[in-house]
């Protein structure tokens, strides 16, 4: 009989044993994971921020002259990788289907 076991995850219905801060390893690194990836993408708080006036602006996509499909995403004109920023000048709305043909190596 050991008294050395952890309580359990602190995650509701989770049936894993906690680790140091009440979460089970899965838990735990799932909340990590999730920061660490926004932060990374430099899509965290202040991102889904800025969306929100160019969604108002532009809510028909505007990535393929007459699709009039209604924007889901915004897109940099010109990506970041190659120097553009987060002005508004640069940001415009897109709908789902031309945000993902722009990703690069996704068929
Ligand atoms: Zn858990
Ligand atoms: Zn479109």
């Amino acid at each position: 009989m050991s008294t050395a076991l952890a309580a359990p995850c602190r995650t509701p219905r989770c049936p894993n044993a906690g680790g140091p801060r009440g979460l089970c390893r899965q838990h735990g690194r799932a909340y990590e994971c999730s920061r660490g990836t926004a932060a990374q993408r430099g899509y965290g708080a202040a991102w889904r921020q800025l969306r929100v006036p160019i969604l108002r602006r532009d809510p028909v996509c505007k990535v393929e002259p007459g699709c009039s499909e209604p924007s889901v995403e915004v897109d940099h004109i010109q990506p970041k990788a190659l120097g553009g920023t987060d002005d508004p000048s640069n940001l415009r709305g897109t709908c789902v289907y031309h945000n993902r043909a722009r990703r690069p190596q996704t068929a």
